[in-house]
């Protein structure tokens, strides 16, 4: 058995090999950018190579720092993961040159499958039925056009070179083809160094049904059934399951023929998958699907395969790289309940999945029967801006697809992330949105149910920017004259003197960064309002030492306490006068009379419910006179200085 691997790869993928791996008595060799240091996969393997620093092209795509590290580290094989050089024919022949074992395909087949139109047209000679188009050598774009017109609209342009769904336009009207046609080619160019496209028909209500393949190097091949990855955004997988919803044993058979065909006719060994596109109107058909492309790697999505067949894939590509033969037949590839696998990824679905980075202030997952978490990040980690903002991904496992779902969509429940942003709420959504838990749905799904997933614009949570103030006021470590006292009630106000008038406090707070109030009511109802409403508390608490997070069905809001802008509560008088915000003692005055200062320049300090409020110049101007004394107690509203406009001062 091979003894040692180099996991050319991060993340939790790196994560995932090396734990088979290390359960195969294999030594772990990872490697890692200056930006990885402090990463997962790095602590996990046995010896650890930096190669380079942050960006992607000088660390873990480069071939010749790799080969390097798996000489120096003596590793016996390389395994590429997924992404980066896991379908670069390149590495696997400089692998073999250099006498370590790649862990994929032979480089023929990845080249062969490599180009969409070449694939495309090995396919057909091969008997797999491919979806109707034109993918020859023209590239004139008149030529095109009339192809296109010839299909039929509607039509999809396809970058060769393409993946993750870039160089992709989807044309619905012959007068859009131009313009489409220039931008694919366009953001093939930039994005794939070549921008030679083709023309494919679009598939109306389209399934994305993938049939994950396994060969050895005797000659065999089988399938592992199918996944479902029809929940895209942008032609990206967001949730992936197996089987598929309205599969048939008739179909899968016919599909997964078709794809062992399609490994068989490029001399495949390895695990890889065999991506068709499915006419999913009126249920599933025999007749109804087609090649599209087929990925010479393992998949993200692969331990939903991993579950319904309680193989290991990591372990079968050890073992095909080392020239095992498979281990089972066709016929005897088990098909156990329900798979369905969440990505989980720090990104902002309000803000169209912008990516988030910064530090993970809180992350936990659950445990449990039926669920496996693989994550390559842990809590006090960070998302850095270089690579994919995957977070981890929850698998669920049960019986029956509802169990499955109900089980993820408890999983994704009590997940808790603080810091960056993530699509948990989302995620959720999609769980418990009630045509896709039906199986009426195909890969416009998310774009059609865009409000019902919670994809606009929310406004502030207020409840929960509520909770947070709340929190704020009580938390033990604030300020407190009598530092034996614990948690003091906010309602406890030792200011020495009797409240009087409106029996309320405004205490100045950030809400996500941004400047807010929230408003302690001591009089009645004693409570904190937030864009009057009160707190919530059925939410999840994460502190930092400033600020709060409040986690709350997949949602973040940071709240934090800030200085007081004296203009804002009119406060500061059109003729300059600045007054106590609340009730409270005055600290401290920062100013003296004739000084200048600008706008945001601390005044004064005011303690009122056992916190320090600072008073900040609501514009740029010369302090005049000083009207309160330090140690006094205010009312609210009271005169403390005035400031006047620049030139007129008192000096
Ligand atoms: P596809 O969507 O192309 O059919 P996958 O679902 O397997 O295939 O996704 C592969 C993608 O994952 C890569 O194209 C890349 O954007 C992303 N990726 C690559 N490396 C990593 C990593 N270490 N961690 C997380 N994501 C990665
Ligand atoms: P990539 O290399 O970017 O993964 P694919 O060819 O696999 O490109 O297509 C990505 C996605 O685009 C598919 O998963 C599917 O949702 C959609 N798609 C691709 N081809 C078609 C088609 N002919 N009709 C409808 N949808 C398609
Ligand atoms: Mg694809």
């Amino acid at each position: 058995m091979l003894n040692s691997v180099l996991i050319a790869n991060r993340g939790e993928i790196a994560c995932r090999i090396a734990r088979t791996a290390k359960r195969l008595g294999m030594r772990t060799v990872a490697v890692y950018s200056e930006a990885d240091a402090a990463a997962l996969h790095v602590r996990l393997c046995d010896e650890a190579y930096l190669i380079g620093p942050a960006p992607a092209r000088e660390s873990y795509l480069s071939i010749g720092k790799l080969l390097k590290v798996a000489q120096e580290s003596r590793a016996a094989c390389i395994h590429p993961g997924y992404g980066f050089l896991s379908e670069n024919p390149d590495f696997a022949e400089a692998c073999a040159e250099a006498g370590i074992v790649f862990v994929g395909p032979p480089p023929a087949a990845i080249r062969a499958m490599g180009l969409k139109d070449r694939a495309k047209a090995l396919m057909q000679q091969a008997g797999v039925p491919v979806v109707p188009g034109y993918h020859g050598d023209q590239q004139d774009a008149n030529f095109l056009k009339r192809k296109a017109y010839e299909l039929g609209y509607p039509i999809l342009i396809k970058a060769i070179a393409g993946g993750g769904g870039k160089g992709m336009r989807l044309v619905e009207r012959h007068a859009d083809f131009e313009t489409a046609i220039e931008a694919a080619k366009r953001e093939a160019a930039s994005a794939f160094g070549d921008d030679r496209v083709l023309i494919e028909k679009y598939i109306s209500a389209p399934r994305h049904i993938e049939i994950q393949i396994f060969a050895d190097k005797h000659g065999s091949a089988i399938h592992l059934n199918e996944r479902d990855c029809s929940l895209q955004r942008r032609h990206q997988k967001v949730i992936e399951e197996a089987p598929a919803p309205g599969m048939t044993p008739q179909l899968r058979a016919r599909m997964g023929e078709a794809a062992v065909a399609a490994a068989k006719a490029v001399g495949y060994a390895g695990a890889g998958t065999v991506e068709f596109i499915a006419d999913g109107s009126n249920g599933l058909k025999a007749d109804g699907f087609w090649f599209m492309e087929m990925n010479t790697r393992l998949q993200v999505e692969h331990p939903v395969t991993e579950a319904v067949t309680g193989f290991d894939l990591v372990e079968w590509q050890f073992r095909v790289a080392d020239g095992k033969r498979l281990p089972i037949v066709q016929a005897d590839v088990p098909l156990q309940g329900h798979a369905i696998e969440a990505r989980l990824y720090a990104e902002d679905p309000e803000r169209g999945f912008l990516p988030s980075t910064g530090k993970l202030v809180a992350l936990s997952f659950p445990q449990g029967d039926g669920i496996r978490i693989d994550s390559g990040v842990e809590q006090g980690g960070e998302i850095t801006p270089y690579y994919d903002p995957m977070i981890a991904k929850v698998i669920a496992h049960a019986d029956t697809r509802t169990e499955a779902l109900n089980n993820l969509a408890r999983a994704l429940g009590e997940t808790i992330v603080a810091g960056p942003r993530t699509n948990l709420a989302f995620l959720g959504a999609l769980c418990r949105s009630a045509d896709f838990r039906d199986g009426k749905f195909d890969t416009g799904y998310i774009a059609q149910h865009h409000d019902e997933l919670g994809l606009d614009v929310h406004g502030i949570d207020a409840g929960a920017a509520a909770r947070g103030a709340l929190h704020l006021l009580s938390r033990t470590d604030r300020k407190s004259q009598d530092e034996t006292e614990v948690a003091p009630s906010p309602w406890d106000i030792a200011d020495g003197f009797q409240l009087s008038g409106p029996r309320k406090t405004i205490l100045p707070i950030l809400i996500n960064g941004e400047p807010d109030v929230a408003v302690l009511d001591y009089g009645g109802r004693q409570s904190v309002f937030v864009h009057g409403a009160e707190p919530d508390m059925a939410v999840q608490l994460v502190e930092t030492p400033g600020a709060v997070y409040v986690l709350r069905a997949g949602r973040q809001t940071l709240v934090a306490l800030r200085d007081f802008e004296a203009a804002e509560a009119d406060h500061a008088d059109s003729d300059g006068v600045i007054r106590a915000p609340m009730h409270g003692k005055l600290l401290a005055v920062l100013v003296t009379p004739g000084e200048a200062v600008t706008k945001g320049h601390r005044l004064a300090v005011i303690e009122a419910m056992k916190m320090e409020h600072a008073l900040v110049a609501p514009r740029d101007g010369v302090i005049g006179d000083v009207a309160a004394e330090i140690g006094a107690q205010l009312a609210e509203g009271a005169r403390i200085l005035s400031i006047e406009p620049a030139g007129t001062g008192a000096a």
